[in-house]
């Protein structure tokens, strides 16, 4: 039975390599690696089967936490009236320029425009008012999986579409306190998501007032390391005051029964992810899937011709059967016509972290031969009858040798920066940590000289005063910040 992407449609052409040029690599790798297509409209995409699949595994363990944390999943309409989104001045301005807005339907034009969603905390606010009556209501867990619709002027698969799936979670509080306890949880899930599927060692904190969600109090991010050295922000988790509950009238009565505003908090995260694993993982070969996200964690190509080949393609049916009840995600490929070669290239395009090879002789030998998508152990054979026992060991040694070299890869590219002379060099290739004032046009001419700007507060830098780096100024929040340029 065919699984996700075993069509066979993969172009022999081989992707631009990723140290050659970035941006080609990874354009290309997302349709060869058949993850994604374009979409008919610009800036849309077609999620393929194995790009969709990465998404479930992400999604499935995302939705775990949420609901094991209290959220009710809901669904929400994806127009929402204009006017909702006037209510809340700074949230309609971040907003305006990425809004589709519907003017015609039912073969007539509309009495009040309706904007498709990118995001929900309007329609939502509206709906927490009316439900909200009491602390007794309070907290209102909400969530929902939905698709979102932001125009984008330069998309790039997965990073910017302008359709895009993710999930939104949306809450109301009693109090501040309580509020930023959800806040803080949600960044927690993301970084943990993050960390222990994506294989991908986020830094967590605090966004700059500059990098804050249009409407937000506070704004918390988890922050990746591309190998290109830029930065991706790939989970965003907003405080956001009373400012919608002020708008959309979201108010319970307390204890002493005196009507008093609640606090809300948002959070999100999208198939953006999907992209964070790409360019955190992927090599000149192609992707590098971290076994706890791929569609396939083994592949077994069968190898030899004419009785042999019924032979073998016999055996790694039966060793699937084995993988299968130790609960790995296995796929055979016996496509008869293709070359064993081919099929090698192939999957290592498609980042497979384990293939196992069956030929005559490693079946006479009672063995079956290794190949890892990365390390340089080279090939290794292990005893056919044992396979399946020693998989989930061996992929989750893939899993830790993948995060253990990001972050390698991230620490090497991370320096503390003391002077503007530095700088430039330093976010050419990654992060700098540096002091900064704080002040938004030191940041603006920041990036305007080098398209570097704030990424994050570290929650977990110490403590440490200085003066910034580009101005001389004394530093602002107490630590230093990571700067970087970023998708
Ligand atoms: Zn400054």
């Amino acid at each position: 039975m065919p699984g996700p992407g075993t069509l066979g449609s993969v172009s022999r052409e081989g992707v631009t390599p990723q140290s050659e040029d970035f941006s080609a690599w990874y354009n290309e790798l997302v349709i060869q690696a058949e993850l994604v297509d374009r979409g008919p409209v610009r800036g849309t995409m077609v999620i393929r089967p194995y790009g969709y699949r990465m998404w479930e595994l992400l999604q499935a363990d995302l939705d775990g936490r949420i609901k094991e944390a209290g959220h009710g999943n809901a669904c929400f309409p994806m127009f929402i009236p204009e006017s909702y989104f006037k209510r809340e001045a700074e949230h309609v301005e971040g907003f305006s320029p990425e809004l589709a807005v519907v003017t015609v339907a039912g073969g007539k034009e509309l009495e009040e425009p309706l904007v498709v969603r990118p995001t929900s905390e309007t329609v939502i606010g509206e709906y927490m008012a009316k439900w909200i009556e009491s602390h007794r209501d309070l907290p209102l867990l909400l969530n929902q999986w939905a698709n979102v619709v932001r125009w984008e002027l330069r998309p790039r698969m997965f990073l910017r579409t302008t359709e895009f799936l993710w999930q939104e979670g949306h809450t109301a509080h009693a109090d501040e306190e309580d509020a930023m306890r959800e806040t803080m949880w949600a960044l927690g899930a993301y970084a943990g998501l993050a960390r222990e599927l994506a294989a991908i060692p986020v830094v967590e904190g605090e966004k700059t007032p500059s990098e804050r969600f249009a409407g937000a109090v506070r704004t918390y991010t988890i922050e990746g390391m591309m190998r290109d050295g830029r930065a991706l922000q790939s989970g965003t988790s907003h405080y956001l005051g009373t400012n919608f509950a002020k708008v959309f009238d979201i108010t319970y009565q307390d204890e002493d029964g005196k009507l008093v505003h609640a606090h809300t908090t948002s959070w999100g995260l999208s198939t953006r992810m999907l992209g964070g694993v790409i360019m955190t993982h992927g090599d000149d070969k192609g992707l590098v899937l971290p076994p706890r996200i791929a569609p396939y964690q083994v592949v077994i190509v069968p190898i030899g011709r004419d009785d042999a080949a019924e032979r073998t393609a016999a055996a790694a049916r039966d060793l699937a059967g084995e993988l299968k009840r130790a609960g790995v995600r296995v796929h055979v490929d016996d496509r008869p016509q293709l070359r064993p070669g081919y099929k090698f290239n192939e999957w290592e395009l498609r980042g497979v972290p384990v293939r196992l090879e069956i030929g005559p002789r490693d079946l006479d030998g009672g063995v079956v031969t290794l190949a890892r998508r990365l390390g340089d152990q080279g090939k290794e054979q292990i005893p056919l009858d044992r396979a399946a026992e020693l998989m989930p060991g061996i992929l989750d040694d893939f899993q830790a040798f993948l995060y253990t070299r990001a972050e390698r890869f991230r620490d090497e590219h991370t320096a503390d920066v003391e002077s503007w002379d530095a700088f430039p060099e330093q976010v050419s290739q990654g992060w700098a940590r540096v002091f900064h004032c704080g002040r938004t046009d030191c940041e603006d001419a920041i990036k305007a000289d080098t398209a570097a700007t704030p990424r994050v507060i570290p929650t977990d830098a110490p403590e440490e005063h200085g003066v910034c780096f580009r101005c001389g100024e004394p530093s602002a929040y107490g630590k230093r910040i990571l700067y970087g340029r970023s998708y």
